[in-house]
This record gives structure tokens, sequence and C-alpha cells, in this order.
């Protein structure tokens, strides 16, 4: 019931309730009770709307609340989340770059030991697959500790910069070039018989000799290097290739430096 058409009916029992005329009429009583009882329920009845209507706005702040709250939190994990990625980025940046330091030579910037190996099994496989050979050069400084000795230690890193250059320039794409160890660099030539990685190394040599190394030119001395070769035979144990390459080093020391040896065939 609407409150206009309570105030109506209102309006038209009152008069008739406080009418004396109709004091002790049985209608007037019954009419008295309904009206009391009306009046209680709709008393209840507002209460009950009045207490649903509180609880509505309680729900109601309680879920804008929450929502900020939501948001809130929902900027913070999106912070955060930038932040990781941009931590992953940078660890995963570093981790390239590590993993690129450890395959380079920090002082002459080629291949070190490590990436040769990798190189060289490779190349063992892709020969046992193919049937073809490949050579290894083994290169090392003639009497470079005389150099140290002579004109400082900053002077012979230079001169190993300077033959890592020579020795790595004008390789083709597939060969490989690096520092084995101190003085010591190692050439792999694919597809190169042992005639051809002569006429390389042999080349190779000149340009080493012709090396203009400051403070060793001053006195005109110049650098030279030892190159012992091996050609790798599908089948054989890298291990075994490499020995007989230092072997042919050895003996091209052994005959007076500055000169290229071949090892014979392996049994
Ligand atoms: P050989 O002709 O028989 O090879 O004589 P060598 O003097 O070259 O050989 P030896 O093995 O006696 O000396 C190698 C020298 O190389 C000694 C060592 O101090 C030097 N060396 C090794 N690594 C480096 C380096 O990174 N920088 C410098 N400056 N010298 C190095
Ligand atoms: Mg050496
Ligand atoms: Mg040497």
């Amino acid at each position: 019931m609407k409150p206009d058409e309570l105030l109506a009916l209102q309006a038209r029992i009152q008069p008739l309730l406080d009418d004396p005329e109709h004091a002790g009429h049985p209608l007037r009583e019954v009419l008295g009770e309904v009206w009391q009882l009306l009046e209680e329920h709709v008393e209840r009845l507002d209460r009950l709307t009045h207490l649903s209507d509180s609880f509505q706005a309680m729900a109601r702040d309680r879920e804008r609340g929450m929502g900020q709250r939501y948001e809130r939190q929902l900027r913070r994990i999106n912070r955060v989340v930038r932040i990781s990625d941009h931590y992953q980025r940078m660890l995963r940046d570093l981790n390239t770059q590590l993993e690129e330091a450890s395959y380079r030579d920090m002082l002459t910037g080629v291949d070190n030991r490590r990436a040769l190996m990798s190189r060289l099994q490779q190349e063992v496989q892709r020969s046992q697959r193919q049937s073809t050979g490949f050579v290894v050069a083994m290169v090392d400084i003639d009497r470079f500790k005389q150099i140290n000795d002579a004109y400082g230690h900053e002077i012979g890193d230079l001169a190993l910069i300077e033959v890592a250059r020579a020795l790595g320039a004008d390789l083709r794409e597939y060969d490989a070039c690096g520092r084995w160890g101190g003085e010591e660099f190692l050439l792999l030539l694919p597809f190169t018989s042992l005639a051809d990685a002569h006429g390389i190394l042999q080349r190779k040599l000149e340009a080493i000799r012709a090396l203009e190394i400051p403070g060793l030119a001053l006195t005109g001395q110049h650098l030279s290097i030892s190159a012992g070769l091996a050609e790798h035979r599908p089948g054989e144990p890298l291990t075994l290739t490499l020995s007989r390459a230092d072997g042919a080093l050895y003996e091209a020391k052994r005959q007076g430096r500055d000169r290229i040896a071949c090892a014979a065939e392996p049994q």
C-alpha cells in the first residue's frame, strides 16, 4: 500500500473511530482492531524496509571499497610484472653475453680453446658423415719468451693481438682460427688438402714476418711462427689428430723454427 493511500484511508477511518455516536457499536470495535493491526504491520514493514536499505547501502560501500582495493592490487601486480620482465630481459642478455664471452679469448678476441674444441668435434662428426677430412694447423710464436723478456709483457700482449689478427685474416667462412693457449694458435681448415693447407700457412708465415709491432719495429726485430699440420682422416680420434699436429710443430721447431712441418699419415 502506498503512503498516500494509507493517509486517505486514515482520514476516513479516524473520524469514524473518534465519533462518540458510534461508541459501543460492534463494527466500531472491529474497525478499531483492524486499524490498529494495519498500523502495526505498516510500522513493521517500515522497519524492514529501513533495515534492507541499510544492508544494501553497506553492501554497496563494501563493494566499492573492495573494487578500489582490487584495482590497487592490480596496479601493484602490474608494476611487479613489469619489473620482473625487465630483470628477466637483463638476465637473458647477460646470459647471452656470458655465453659469448665464454667462447672468446679475452686478450685477442678470437675463439678460445673451448670454442675451438667444440668446432673440432663438430668437424670430426661431419667428416665421418661425409667421409672427407680436414686439416689442423698448430701454430706457435717463435722464441716468444725472449720478446717478453726484452720488450715487456705489454708489448708481448700487443704481439699476440697482432698475430691473432693476421692468422684470422682472409680465411674462408667455414675455417676457424683461435687461441689454443699461451702463444699457441690453432687453425681448422675443412675441405682442404694438406698441400693447400701448406700454401695457406706459408702465406701466414710471411704475413707474421711482415708485422710491425710497436717496440719491436724500433730495433728492426720481427716475429716469426712455426706450424705443424695434420690432416684428420675420417674415423681417426680427434686427440690423435691433435697430437700428430703437435708432433709436426715440434719437428718444425727442431728444424730451426719459422717453418712448417707436416705430420705423416696416421698408422
Ligand atoms: P719456442 O720458440 O720454443 O716456442 O720458444 P718460446 O719462448 O716461444 O716458448 P716458451 O714456451 O718457452 O715461452 C712461451 C712464452 O709465452 C712464455 C710466456 O710468458 C709467454 N706467454 C704466454 N701467454 C702470454 C700472454 O698472454 N701474454 C704475454 N705477454 N706472454 C705470454
Ligand atoms: Mg708454446
Ligand atoms: Mg713459442
